[in-house]
């Protein structure tokens, strides 16, 4: 028997393709969205304003799958009282990504997944050491947002952020559909779009597409080095994203959406922290709107980096300052709970291939 395709995995545009070769008007396939999207229905059959013929014909040959949380991590008030969370949530086909829930007194973000693992490898990250499994589609992006709103008093979500596992410009046609869902008026959940910000580790023709794109979406770089050297050692796809393109692209960006960007900065001991690395960054931030967000390493078991010592964190960030850059710093949430992004899965992996091992 021929399996059942997945509705939720397609497009808008694919969704009414699919009406109309079914001998059904367009405007369908916006109302089986809502269905989908709005009423998060798991039967054709509850969906009361289609016709009963095409219910069936849906029902015979497509599911409706969901994710759901296999397990769940929070932070204990000793450590956080904001009580940061973090959900390993598995999709239909049994992959398992993370999101993570970031309550703070003025807002409550949600951190997604884009891809099953990732294909970037970079050095400090326990997503780059997991490979690349697949992309994720729209829904799957969209509902780790709705499972994480279910923990939480309805309405709270203010925030959603692409910085769990996957570089969200390589699974760009996808991001933009979830932020199209997202922020769609007519649903209840109805984010504003500049209240979810993409973020990427720098993929020059990415950034191009979103500045043409007319999403109103914010943009995070994970730049972590200003210094083309450092930066290979760190995120290997900046060999081929260089810093000068990339500036190009962020003077584009931010000349075309007005908007600034900003750039993120992890600090770590004896690799970015120097006198000269707080130059660099200074230097590479002329030229286009941007903020630097300073953050401090999650340390992850097994990898080299390490957190930087206060007194050298307030001098890299007095020297910026002092540059006049607009500077925030920003606390690892979840460091207590393996919060940075791809670590909870790839303590399971570890949990799941030493259980094997022992077996
Ligand atoms: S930092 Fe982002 S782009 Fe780099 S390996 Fe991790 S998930 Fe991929």
């Amino acid at each position: 028997m021929e399996q059942k395709k997945n509705i939720k995995s397609y497009s808008r545009s694919e969704l009414q393709q699919i009406m109309t070769e079914l001998g059904e008007q367009k405007y369908r396939a916006d109302q089986i969205r809502r269905w989908l999207f709005n009423d998060r229905s798991s039967s054709f059959e509850a969906m009361s304003n289609l016709g009963s013929s095409l219910r069936a014909v849906l029902s015979s040959g497509y599911s409706i799958p969901s994710c759901a949380i296999i397990k769940e991590q929070r932070e204990s008030a000793a450590d956080n009282i904001e009580g940061t969370t973090k959900y390993l949530v598995s999709l239909h086909d049994g992959l398992e990504v993370e999101t993570v829930l970031i309550p703070s007194p003025d807002r409550k973000t949600v951190c997604v997944s884009s891809q099953a693992g990732c294909p970037l490898g970079c050095t400090f990250c326990a997503t780059g050491y997991m490979g690349f499994t697949r992309n994720l589609n729209a829904a799957e992006i969209v509902e780790q947002v709705y499972l994480a709103d279910d923990k939480t008093t309805k309405g709270d979500i203010s925030n959603v952020v692409f910085m769990g596992m996957g570089e969200p410009l390589l699974n760009l046609p996808n991001v933009i559909e979830a932020v199209d869902i997202l922020s769609d008026q007519r649903f209840d959940f109805s984010l504003p779009q500049r209240k979810i910000t993409i973020s990427t580790v720098g993929l020059v023709p990415g950034i191009d597409r979103i500045a043409r794109s007319g999403l109103k979406t914010k943009l995070a770089v994970s730049l972590h080095a200003a210094d083309q050297r450092k930066r290979e050692q760190l995120i290997p796809a900046s060999k081929e994203h260089t810093l000068d393109r990339l500036h190009k692209a962020l003077a584009g960006y931010t000349d075309k959406t007005g908007e600034p960007v900003t750039l993120v900065y992890m600090l770590l001991d004896g690799m970015n922290d120097t006198p000269d690395d707080a130059r660099m960054l200074a230097k590479f931030s002329r030229g286009f709107l941007c903020k630097i967000n300073l953050i401090d390493y999650n340390s992850i078991v097994n990898m080299k980096f390490k957190h930087v010592n206060s007194e050298r964190q307030d001098h890299f960030i007095a020297m910026l300052v002092d540059a006049g850059l607009h500077v925030t710093v920003r606390r690892s949430h979840g460091a207590s709970i393996n919060a940075a992004c791809g670590q909870l899965a790839l303590s399971e992996k570890k949990a799941v291939s030493s259980a094997r091992y022992h077996s």
